[in-house]
């Protein structure tokens, strides 16, 4: 077990306060008896990593986006790269008669 690089505080159904960590190698834990003394990937857990997975998603996306629209911008530019797309074009159209 590592140490643990975040914590998240999180509220249990019967109102407890647990903190739900992971370590340097991406293992949760959790201060609730479930995960202490079963070892048992616990609900808190569970939120946690749906939150960082939605969390990561939208970093992606934006990600995305950011990236397209500077793609979109360089892809104007380069005007020798289209000269290679004609041979593209056809080999597909070949490719759809031989269908
Ligand atoms: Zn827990």
């Amino acid at each position: 077990m590592g140490r643990w690089v975040r914590k998240w505080p999180v509220e249990g159904h019967s109102g407890n306060a647990y903190v739900v960590a992971v370590d340097e190698f991406g293992t949760y834990g959790c201060s609730c008896p479930r995960w202490k003394f079963h070892r048992a990937e616990c609900d808190h857990i569970r939120a946690i990593k749906i939150r960082r997975a939605v969390e990561e998603t939208a970093e992606k996306v934006e990600m995305i986006v950011l990236g397209f629209s500077e793609d979109a911008r360089i892809v104007r530019k380069p005007v020798e790269e289209k000269k290679n797309r004609p041979r593209k074009l056809n080999d597909s159209a070949r490719m759809v008669r031989a269908k």
